[in-house]
């Protein structure tokens, strides 16, 4: 019965297993096709001052409508926009595509914020990075202060003497840095220092049981610390309660990000938000 269990137990396994990989080659064909139908958009996510909820500048996540699926999650097409080389183009057109949208903003003559792009290690690492990025600077005349982009630890940890000439060409370009997902990759402290970053991102994993969840407590604080001492500015993500804001907040960590302000929201909604200029929270 045993045997017999294991075996069954194997079929079903593979049987898994082969509809994954029919599944995911199906996702790797439908992309290639998405970013030349231009099925993408990009979803603004404010950044708020944690001590007056104006927002000072947003995040921009890249989404896939997808014509039959609907809105696929980055977290299921990224990954294999990585591993099939697509990333590249595909992180070229989200940060063609912020630009764009600021530039227009800007004419319209909203009260714009920065907005930050997130960029594979990939992307970091692609021959046409600096190129691509002041050209869509240069293109659609937005300033590049305008302009952040966020980096996973792993990204700029890989290879430190190289990232470091690559994060010091993209401050020239006068951008902003942030290290993305800080806390959940390896940094070693020393590089860290010596990178020209300006912000640390506080990962969702460690916000997300404030204020109760003691090691979450102390890892935030590990890294405020850090952060406070190395000068470099502080954004928690995944903030979704006031007592989570009032934890953060009584820490001196400066930005928030979260659906307790805004979840990420589409181009005409998020200039709205811009408009009021400031979400209250009480
Ligand atoms: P990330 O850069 O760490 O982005 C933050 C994620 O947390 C976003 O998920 C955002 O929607 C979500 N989030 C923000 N506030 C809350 C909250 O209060 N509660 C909860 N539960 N979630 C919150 P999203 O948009 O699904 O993106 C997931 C990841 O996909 C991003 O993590 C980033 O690593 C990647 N990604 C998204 N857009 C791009 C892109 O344009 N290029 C690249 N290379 N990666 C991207
Ligand atoms: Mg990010
Ligand atoms: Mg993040
Ligand atoms: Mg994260």
């Amino acid at each position: 019965a045993a045997k017999q269990r294991g075996r069954n137990t194997y079929e079903f396994f593979t049987e898994t297993m082969q509809l994954q990989a029919v599944e995911r080659l199906s996702l790797e064909q439908d992309l290639v096709r998405a970013v030349e139908q231009s099925q993408f958009v990009l979803h603004y996510q404010p950044q708020v001052d944690a001590a007056t909820g104006r927002i000072v500048s947003a995040e921009a996540l890249l989404r896939w409508e997808h014509p039959l699926r609907g809105m696929v999650s980055p977290v299921q097409f990224i990954p294999v926009a990585e591993e099939t080389g697509l990333i590249v183009p595909l992180g070229e057109w989200v940060v063609m595509e912020a630009c764009r949208q600021m530039a227009v903003w800007l004419a319209e003559g909203l009260p714009v914020v920065p907005v930050a792009v997130n960029l594979s290690a990939h992307n970091f690492r692609s021959d046409s990075l600096l190129t691509s990025i002041a050209y869509a600077l240069e293109s659609t005349g937005l300033p590049s202060r305008y302009l952040h982009v966020e980096l996973t630890e792993s990204a700029v940890m890989q290879e430190p003497e190289q990232a470091m000439a690559t994060l010091g060409a993209l401050k020239s370009l006068g951008l902003m840095l942030s290290i993305d997902d800080f806390g959940t990759g390896y940094s070693s402290l020393s590089t860290l220092k010596q990178f020209p970053i300006d912000l640390l991102k506080i990962d969702r994993s460690f916000v997300r049981d404030l204020p109760d969840d003691a090691s979450g407590a102390s890892i935030v604080e590990a890294i405020l610390a850090l952060a406070h001492a190395l000068g470099l500015g502080v954004v928690a993500e995944g903030v979704e309660t006031l007592a989570q804001r009032d934890f953060l907040r009584s820490r001196r960590c400066g930005l928030m990000q979260g659906y307790l302000y805004s979840r990420p929201q589409p181009a005409d909604v998020f200039a709205g938000l811009l408009r009021e200029g400031v979400l209250r929270r009480e």
